[in-house]
């Protein structure tokens, strides 16, 4: 980077110590991954210089033969990592993904159906300060507060008492699968829509470890940054007959010039979860997800409906006497980086909050397998119970050593 370096000393330095930090760190944000440097190297890409808005073929502007072959390669990789019928690969971020398809399928003030927020749905599916919350008349739905569970029973008493147009399934914060098939009945049953937002579960998806959406949602969304471990941005998939609704919907519904650099670093993380080895990855983060849950329960942590399916586990703080805010602290202080997070039917605001969310995707990357996440389970409690923050430091260091990332560029 002798160029960046050159032209902007302050930008250089603040990335020298962001590759350290995520060198030096554990990584435990659900949502986070590290990606390829051959994704980093087509995102950081000429690409960047053109405008394309349209489609491929079908552009507004000259010259673009060659963004042409990129977004077409997105779209066939994507198609056929998922089994959909149709692709559009240039929703700028998972939220504009979802506002891509409420602008398609939704009228203003229309009736939709999202998991609460509180207990695990995103800020797009019905925030009062989102504008999915303004624009939209958004009903939640809950989990059962004896096992954590979405309760499917309620789900569908909920939509025939509301009958909604659309129902959303996803979400951010679930450690548990999601049946996709049961949401497919429910919306049948009262002639709504079935959106998916798989954002955090679509590289187990893609590698065969969860229920695929695609079977069963009219719409799916995702983002590309999660477990399906590409760069940052979004992507629908549909039917063949919301093809044109959905396109029109991104451009120009919502968006104008397509990012095509990062369109070009999405094709190559659909390459790279079409390889062998992507389903092996896979199974390894829902491996440690599991491995890091049992070791963390054995050491007195409560966790949201008692354990993971998936690749996240939501700890409830409250035996311990922390907040996820307090918690969130301790655990930098110690480099092992995490989110607070509501629990469902937390006393606590979302600022402050009774839990944390934690997830294996990231460290999984690095190579980490289960002996790892024991080690990672012990600092966590050193931090939490008591209040070592030195000893668990010292655990952090020696264990991101062994398992090295990004060099300084
Ligand atoms: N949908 C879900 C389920 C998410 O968890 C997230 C991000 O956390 C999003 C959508 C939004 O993605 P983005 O941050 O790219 O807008």
């Amino acid at each position: 980077f002798r160029n960046l370096q050159n032209v902007d000393p302050e930008v250089y330095g603040a990335l020298q110590k962001e590759i350290d930090r995520q060198n030096t760190n554990i990584e435990l944000i659900a949502s986070e991954n590290f990606v390829s440097e051959a994704v980093m190297e087509a995102m950081g890409s000429q690409f960047t210089n053109k405008y394309a808005e349209g489609y491929p073929g079908k552009r507004y502007y000259g010259g673009c033969e060659n963004v042409d072959v990129v977004e077409s390669l997105a779209i066939e990789r994507l198609k056929k990592i998922f089994g959909a019928e149709h692709a559009n690969v240039q929703p700028h971020s998972g939220s504009s993904a979802n506002m891509g398809v409420y602008l398609a399928a939704l009228e203003h003030g229309d009736k939709v159906m999202g998991l609460d927020l509180s207990q695990g749905g995103h800020l797009t599916h019905g925030s009062p300060v989102n504008i999915s919350g303004i624009y939209f008349n958004f009903v939640p739905y809950g989990v059962r507060k004896e096992d954590d569970l979405i309760d499917y029973d309620e789900v569908l008493e909920i939509a025939k008492r509301e009958r909604p147009k659309l129902i959303i399934a996803g979400a951010t914060a679930y450690p548990r699968a999601i049946d996709f098939k049961r949401f497919r009945e429910i919306a049948d049953e009262v002639g709504a829509l079935l959106m998916v937002d798989m954002a955090h579960i679509a590289g187990l998806v893609a590698a065969g470890l969860h229920q695929n959406p695609c079977e069963y949602a009219d719409f799916v969304t995702s983002t590309t940054h999660k477990t399906l471990r590409g760069p940052r941005g979004g992507i629908i998939l549909c039917k063949e007959k919301y093809a044109k609704m959905i396109n029109k919907a991104i451009f120009p519904g919502l968006q104008g010039g397509p990012l095509e650099h990062v369109i070009a670093a999405k094709a190559v993380c659909f390459k790279e979860a079409l390889e062998e080895g992507f389903n092996d990855y896979q199974k390894q983060v829902v491996a440690n997800a599991k491995r890091l849950g049992e070791e963390l329960v054995k050491r007195g942590f409560k966790l949201v409906s008692g354990g993971t399916d998936n690749h996240l586990i939501l700890i409830d703080l409250r035996n311990k006497n922390m907040t996820g805010k307090e918690a969130e602290k301790r655990l930098d202080e110690a480099y092992i980086t995490v989110n607070k997070n509501t629990v469902p039917f937390d006393p606590e605001s979302p600022f402050v909050t009774s839990g944390i969310r934690i997830g294996t995707p990231a460290m999984t990357t690095r190579g980490m397998k289960e002996d790892q996440m024991v080690v990672i389970a012990e600092a966590m409690k050193l931090v939490i119970d008591d209040n070592e923050i030195e000893k668990a430091s010292e655990m952090v260091k020696e264990l991101t050593a062994q398992f090295p990332l990004y060099k300084r560029l």
